[in-house]
């Protein structure tokens, strides 16, 4: 089969690779049909983000079943699933408390499409076949009616963005939101201000510098306001950190209300100081991490199925499959390759 390979900043080629092979009952050859981009792999590509290969690339994308082992319930061959970037055995105790990724029967950080990050290489989603090992617990079929390609990046980035307002909404319903957008995890942060939008949010300020980011973030009902992430534009109950680097994060702090939740879904890769006395003061709720997006799924797509909620609006770029390598390496904000 072909594969993509990350082999270095700005190097990405197609190789030859053997099939993979089922090897266990509960397991899973997929056949990707539509992927995305997730907002680190600009980054990877212009060699600014730590995971530079090689390893075969990409992590989010809609796939069709192609096999499956004989203890296989959930997921039959045709089916279209959205494919969790991260590896989860839906059985340990991290998995049954819904923590898929820090799922305690593989290695930490075992993910799709990111190198041996865990120490194992799971292969890559941009690739003709790829093997899911645990089929019932990861793969999540699409609802019908739902475009593979409007929600190729639900592997990732889309439930990375619901971490950010959904659970926060189901426990005040209502509650404005404030995103505040950058180039650290752009579709991330539009992601969540249309969710807001979708899950009932009374007000949600989307603000950013980028024209290309306010006129999307437009087009999902938020509230767009140009303007340096440090401006200020009220205290909000809720607010989402995507721009990056330490003023951002620190204006999203200073930005949360009284019992405010604060998500940094940005990654930080330098230490940032924190206003811990004002953040007690205030009783301040603040989360960074890697999202658990399994869990998630089946709420975001329940959500573009019911035709509240267009991710389709936060992509960039749509290729063909063939076209990959050229369209990648032109970092767009979010490209999608379909077959
Ligand atoms: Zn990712
Ligand atoms: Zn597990």
């Amino acid at each position: 089969m072909k594969r993509l390979m990350l082999t270095g900043p700005g190097e990405l080629r197609w190789e030859e690779h053997p099939e993979p092979e089922l090897s266990g009952p509960g397991q899973a050859l997929v056949r990707p049909v539509a992927l995305a981009t997730c907002d680190i792999d600009p980054a990877v590509l212009r060699g600014a983000f730590p995971l530079p290969g090689p390893y075969p690339f990409g992590h989010e994308g809609v796939a069709e079943v192609v096999a499956v082992g004989p203890e296989v319930r959930s997921v039959a061959v045709g089916d279209r699933v959205v494919v969790p970037f991260q590896i989860s055995c839906g059985s340990c105790r991290s998995c049954a408390r819904g923590r898929t990724g820090n799922c305690r029967s593989h290695p930490p950080l075992s993910t799709f499409g990111l190198g041996a990050m865990g120490g194992l290489d799971w292969g890559g989603l941009w690739a003709d076949l790829a093997l899911v090992p645990h089929a019932d617990a990861m793969l999540v079929p699409l609802p019908s009616g739902v475009d593979p390609v409007a929600v190729a990046s639900a592997s990732d980035n889309i439930p990375d963005a619901y971490r950010s307002v959904g659970p926060q909404l189901a426990a005040d319903p209502g509650a404005e939101v404030l995103v505040i957008g950058g180039p650290a995890a752009p579709s991330i942060g539009l992601y969540a201000a249309g969710l807001a939008v979708a899950l009932g949010s009374a007000r949600v300020v989307y603000l950013d510098d980028s024209a290309e980011r306010l006129e999307i973030a437009n087009s999902l009902g938020a509230e767009a306001i140009e303007g340096p992430r440090e401006a200020r534009v009220g205290r909000f109950p809720i607010i989402v950190e995507a721009a990056g680097g330490a003023k951002a994060l620190r204006a999203a702090i200073d930005a949360t209300a009284y019992d405010g939740w604060c998500t940094s879904v940005s990654v930080q890769l330098q230490d940032v100081a924190l206003p811990i006395l004002d953040m007690y003061t205030r009783c301040c709720t603040f989360h960074t991490g890697r999202a658990h997006v399994r869990p998630v799924i089946p709420a975001v797509l329940d959500l573009v199925a019911a035709g509240r909620f267009d991710p389709a609006l936060v992509t960039t770029a749509t290729v063909a499959w063939d076209e990959s390598v050229d369209a990648l390496l032109e970092t767009p904000m979010k490209l999608v390759a379909v077959r």
